[in-house]
């Protein structure tokens, strides 16, 4: 049986007929950039997320990128990001000219671990970016808690994570204003490039509203620099349709996950995800972890089973940030992470049958010699 890493024909499929009645309305309608679509989808996102405002933007790095500008993080500031993130969570603090300061993961969670915070604090540290990665919430009380103590902003990174929960509270409605992405392979992806900032501050909400275009409120006023950085009218208007199907698509990959889970369980050599409590996770990606992983992804290559790894290069170990002079070893836990880990197939659709190849596999892998 062929397992692909990611279909999206299952979720595709069935709104096919809605999303395209979306985009000709859009069309007809003439109007493409920053209307009805965009303001419709923003405020269903937000009462989703359950935060007062969304301000759609291109993309999950400038949701980032926009949110750190409006918190008025400049050169000289230190940020608090974890160590085995993806590169844009550093490219975004490297945008605004401040200076990304690795804080490694628990290594059962994969997410920045809270008790690592405090050593890591200076006196230029201004701010912490938790990244939800693969899914899972971060332990959000802790961290906020650190916060408060220091006097610092959050941001977290919820481009993996929509519809997580810590402690019942949903990720993006903790931080002073928080990125998202609707990159098409996310949970919530758009058919191109998307994002969103999240808050609860009005204040930010505006300045970010201003920055994403051209620094205006008033067409042809500019009252900051600002970016040209919106969420299409396309796009808005085919997320609206896809948000509705989000909780059932989050249900599905968590149910895919327990088979995983269960099929793989007892699997000497191979580690399984692990969820804090009080953390709920939304399966973004299952990664499974082995010391034989290059070896485990050929053969199950060659088995018709899609796999990625996420991600083979920590970003202090990226040549875009040579020029930090962070030396091998100096993250343990994000490189080891870097070396073992493997990414399953995962997508809502995805059968019994296709998870069951997957496992079978697994196990003739590590069964055969
Ligand atoms: C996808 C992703 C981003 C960036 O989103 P884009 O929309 O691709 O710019 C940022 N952080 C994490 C953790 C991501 O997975």
């Amino acid at each position: 049986m062929n397992v692909p890493f990611l279909s999206f024909a299952p979720q595709h499929d069935p709104i096919r007929e809605d999303v395209l009645n979306a985009i000709a309305n859009v069309y007809d309608k003439q109007w493409y950039v920053l209307g009805d679509q965009v303001r419709e989808f923003e405020t269903a996102y937000a009462e989703f997320n359950r935060v007062e405002h969304c301000i759609g933007v291109a993309n999950g790095l400038d949701a980032l990128h926009l949110a750190l500008e409006a918190l008025q993080v400049g050169p000289g500031d230190e940020v608090l990001v974890p160590s085995n993130t993806y590169i844009a969570t550093w490219l975004a603090i490297s945008f605004v000219g401040a200076t990304p300061v690795p804080v490694e993961p628990n290594p059962a969670t994969y997410n920045i671990d809270p008790a690592r915070l405090e050593a890591a604090i200076t006196p230029r540290t201004k701010g912490i970016m938790p990244v939800h990665l693969y899914g899972q919430a971060c332990e959000m009380g802790p961290i906020m808690e650190v916060a408060r103590k220091h006097g610092l902003w959050v941001v977290e990174d919820n481009a993996q994570s929509q519809g997580a929960t810590w402690q019942g509270e949903l990720t993006g409605s903790f931080g002073n204003a928080n990125g998202t992405s609707f990159y098409p392979g996310k949970n919530l992806g758009a058919l191109g490039d998307a994002g969103a900032v999240t808050t609860n501050d009005e204040a930010l909400a505006a300045r970010i509203r201003m920055s994403r275009n051209y620094g205006s409120q008033k067409k042809y006023y500019n009252e900051v620099i600002g970016h040209n950085s919106r969420l299409d009218e396309l796009q808005a208007a085919v997320l609206s349709v896809k948000l509705a199907k989000l909780p059932s698509w989050t249900k599905q990959r968590q149910d895919i996950a327990a088979l995983y889970d269960q099929h793989l369980a007892g699997l000497d050599g191979v580690v399984l995800p692990a969820v804090a409590e009080g953390a709920t996770h939304v399966y973004h990606l299952y990664i499974v972890r082995t010391t034989r992983r290059d070896e485990l992804q050929q053969y199950l290559t060659e088995q018709n089973i899609g796999t990625l790894i996420h991600y083979p290069v920590p970003p202090h170990l990226q040549q875009a940030y040579a020029h930090m002079n962070i030396a091998a070893g100096s993250y343990p836990i994000a490189e080891e992470l870097a070396s073992t880990s493997l990414s399953l197939p995962m997508w809502p659709g995805m059968t019994e049958a296709h998870v069951l190849a997957v496992t079978t596999a697994v196990r003739g892998f590590f069964e055969q010699k």
